[in-house]
């Protein structure tokens, strides 16, 4: 059968594992002889034991378990011709030429650039002795499909990354946790959730646990904003503009006053009984220039300005692990899938694809074009121009 090889590289994520146990069964369903390989494009620089038969047996309880059972790793040979020709080798050695990449953008570029590499990389082993002209002509072609595993949901392309659910089950559970205690003391709590360029994860905690302020990356408040932040309300706006998709937000949650001061927020609702205040702080956060905002800025504009009570909470890789949703668990195995029957069905000219959620369906999308829009919205953050930024962002 068809040799094809699994692996998961970049930042781990929830429902991983659902995939990579969905890429074993179906190539063994369709008969092909599947490969893990361990550690990322380290394990296929590195061949030896990081590349191993996968059996049916293999994914045998893994679907619940959090993170990638089967290694993520950053890989600095991969970015270079070198690290690329050895795993090349390693993979023409097995008879692999289909391969399943889990990750981010990063690692899809990279897959990428190996898949048009890959007849000049088979050139020069050949050249070297490394393989004979019979394995040059046999494994030809290298076919690549994607899939986006990411806390994040950070990948244009794709309504939902492998992931992303769970932490925002995560961060709610913190939250609910943090309420209680916060109203008990009359306190106003900063949470800083993960989201470092990308504000679906702040964006939508806000949403679900009524929180009064959200500090995302791609939409930063105005200079002033100490005195006139823009609220919570300015990004489920854009939310509700930017993203038609988004299942979590209620109906109408957009008042007209969304741009009433921080501090009068807070004064006001306070002084209404409410007991407590929330504010979400993306780890990305930034302000108009780029500066980014931190949770510890933002306390000490409420600390100083209104004397309030007030906390931090950073919930860090707490976000990353723990046990996969049932969305995730359900988005990996129909993912994983898609993306071996598009690799049975590649042919020599076929584009590569990433498997992506559209509405309710699994659906194949040209890699480079998602990979491109998404480092579009990188550029038009680093350019400073929000209003494309979050545009771009929300045609998903
Ligand atoms: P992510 O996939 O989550 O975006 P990274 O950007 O760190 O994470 O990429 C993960 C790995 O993918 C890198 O460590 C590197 O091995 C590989 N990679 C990323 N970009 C490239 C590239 N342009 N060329 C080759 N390999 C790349």
């Amino acid at each position: 059968g068809k040799g094809l090889a699994v692996l998961t590289s970049g930042g781990d994520s929830q429902g991983m594992n659902a995939a990579v146990r969905a890429v074993v069964r179906m190539g063994i369903y369709l008969g092909c002889k599947v490969y893990f390989i361990r550690e990322g494009y380290q394990g296929m620089v590195d061949g030896g034991d990081n590349i191993q038969d996968a059996n049916w047996a293999s994914v045998s309880s893994i679907i619940h378990r959090g993170g990638t059972v089967i290694g993520s790793a950053r890989c600095a040979d991969f970015r270079k011709r070198e690290g690329r020709l050895k795993a090349a080798y390693n993979l023409v050695n097995r008879g692999i030429t289909n391969l399943v990449v889990i990750g981010g953008d990063g690692s899809l570029t990279g897959a990428n650039l190996f898949r048009l590499e890959w007849s000049s990389l088979l050139d020069e082993l050949a050249q070297n002795g490394k393989i004979t002209p019979e394995q040059k002509q046999k494994y030809g072609v290298l076919h690549i499909a994607g899939m986006v595993g990411s806390i994040d949901n950070d990948f244009c392309g794709t309504d939902m990354t492998i992931g992303t659910d769970s932490a925002l089950h995560r961060i709610i559970e913190a939250i609910d946790a943090i309420v209680s205690t916060a109203y008990s003391h009359q306190r106003t709590f900063i949470m800083e959730v993960m989201g470092r360029h990308c504000g679906y994860l702040p964006v939508v905690t806000g949403v679900i646990s009524e929180a009064d302020y959200v500090f995302c990356p791609e939409s930063p408040p105005p200079y002033d904003w100490p005195e006139k932040l823009c609220n919570n309300y300015l990004a489920v706006v854009t939310a509700l503009t930017s993203e038609a998709d988004y299942v979590f937000i209620p109906e109408d949650p957009v008042p007209n006053d969304w741009q009433i001061s921080l501090c009068e927020k807070l004064a006001q609702e306070r002084s209404a009984g409410q007991r407590l205040n929330i504010i979400i702080v993306a780890e990305g956060a930034i302000d108009r220039d780029g500066k980014p905002i931190t949770a510890e800025d933002v306390k000490k504009v409420v600390v100083e300005k209104l004397q309030q009570d007030t906390r931090i909470t950073v919930l860090g890789h707490v976000q990353r692990g723990g046990n996969p949703s049932a969305f995730d668990r359900v988005l990996g195995c129909r993912m994983g899938a898609e993306a071996v029957l598009a690799l049975m069905e590649a042919t020599p000219d076929s584009v590569p694809c990433v498997v992506s959620l559209d509405g309710n369906q699994a659906i194949r999308v040209p890699l480079m074009e998602c990979v491109e829009r998404t480092k579009a919205v990188a550029q038009a953050m680093a350019e400073k121009n929000w209003e494309l930024a979050v545009k771009l962002r929300g045609t998903s």
